[in-house]
């Protein structure tokens, strides 16, 4: 089974037989994890699809005979099989093959191995007019074929969680208590560097506060932030699911409950009173810093239970992650008029978006508006497009950076 490829070498090349284990067993308990509907399905094929790619590129990336070598033995050890194309059906074609914008010179041409696969399972190559067509089937020389076997890897993926996700219910059920709660509540966990951090100025001041919020927005904030920010400017007031997303990020970036009460109620008394505000809202922001209720301690929201959580419904709702719950037409339409890169740039995030990665279209966005941000000293990048305070926090960091000022980010006490 081509799925099971992780298992058969399609590990990273430079893993050791430990982290090998690691990566294959990660990859069977997100399977587990992520069968049980169909949203989460697409998403885990679009990650794994797209980590496959990356690793079978790897292989092939050299184009020499034992980097080919390497791809053969593994489409063989995964039972991909393959019609080679003979050498006089290949002089028959030899014309027609050379003509293939990115095929072998002609010298390379004989020692160049043609398969030969139905061309819908070649679309990619057919749409980029990449190999040539006849009767049916795509000539593809053996090294482009990546293509055609992440299209197979992603179809043999799919049909694996289909047929998992109808045993979800007997695995998680009450009975399984402990792997239960596991599965059903992972893709909502956080697994990135713990705590978001709580920015502090040059002075050790929180530099999230009702006076700065609205600067920090235009400038530092991931785009679900900003919707949210533009969202409360322009209402005066936002619905609960966008209090909660908005608040929390702000409280996980250091902004102090008071701060919170005051810049709330600044923006919502703009439409009532401010009675109104303290008797229906207040009690909720307090709840968020843990003072009220049962104390509870509660962070922000990550990219994931955003992107999986429930998607706004109407017009003045505005939580949720713009890459995902946008169509193409209003991303689109919002990339530009925040004026987000060039218009190739804007593209290259709309393609990655509307290939289901939202996060990379996210960590697309920072590297568009954050220049060389690699380079910058101070700046943590690892989560960035995982959770929005990261993004936040790396945003903050690289302007000091370029501005001479030194960061301070602290852990956030909860
Ligand atoms: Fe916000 Fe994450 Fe979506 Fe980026 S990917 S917009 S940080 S939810």
């Amino acid at each position: 089974m081509l799925d099971s490829s992780i298992k058969n070498g399609l590990t990273s090349p430079n893993s050791t037989e430990e982290s090998k284990k690691i990566d294959v067993a990660s990859h069977f308990i997100l399977r587990a994890a992520y069968c049980r509907t169909e949203e989460l399905r697409r998403w885990f094929i679009a990650q794994e699809g797209r980590l496959f790619r990356h690793r079978l590129e790897g292989i092939t990336r050299f184009n020499s005979s034992g980097s080919v070598n390497l791809l053969r033995e593994f489409l063989v050890r995964n039972e991909f099989s393959l019609d080679t194309v003979t050498m006089k059906e290949k002089e028959r074609l030899r014309r027609n093959l050379l003509s293939v914008p990115g095929s072998p010179n002609p010298m390379e041409f004989n020692a160049t191995e043609y398969c030969k696969v139905p061309f819908v399972q070649a679309l990619e190559l057919v749409k980029k007019r990449e190999c040539y067509v006849e009767k049916g089937f795509a000539y593809v020389p053996l090294p482009n074929i990546v293509s055609t076997v992440c299209e197979k890897f992603r179809a043999s993926l799919s049909k694996s969680l289909a047929l998992a996700s109808q045993i979800f219910g007997q695995v998680a059920d009450e009975e399984h208590t402990r792997i239960g709660p596991l599965l059903t509540s992972m893709n909502t966990q956080y697994t990135g560097s713990g705590a978001p951090s709580a920015i502090t100025d040059a002075n050790g001041e929180n530099l999230v506060t009702a006076a700065t919020v609205d600067a920090l927005a235009a400038r530092n904030m991931p785009l679900c932030m900003q919707q949210l920010h533009s969202g409360l400017k322009r209402d005066h007031k936002l619905k609960h699911q966008g209090r909660l997303q908005f608040g929390l990020f702000l409280k996980g970036a250091g902004m102090s409950m008071d701060e919170h009460l005051l810049y709330f109620q600044r923006e919502f008394t703009k439409i009532m009173t401010a009675e109104q505000f303290t008797k229906q809202y207040s009690y909720s922001i307090r709840h968020m810093h843990g003072k009220e209720g049962k104390r509870a301690s509660y962070t922000p929201y990550n990219c994931t239970k955003i992107i999986f959580g429930n998607a706004p419904q109407a017009a003045v709702e505005h939580h949720g992650c713009p890459y995902k719950h946008y169509d193409d037409q209003n991303l689109s339409a919002l990339l530009t008029k925040l004026n987000i890169g060039t218009v190739p740039e804007r593209d290259a995030i709309l393609s990655l978006k509307k290939e289901g990665h939202y996060q990379l279209a996210c960590q697309k966005h920072f590297e568009v508006m954050h220049p060389d941000a690699k380079y910058a000293e101070g700046v943590k990048l690892d989560n960035v497009g995982n959770h929005p305070n990261d993004w936040f926090s790396a945003s903050v960091s690289y302007h000091n950076a370029k501005t001479g000022v030194k960061p301070a980010i602290e852990e956030v006490e909860e």
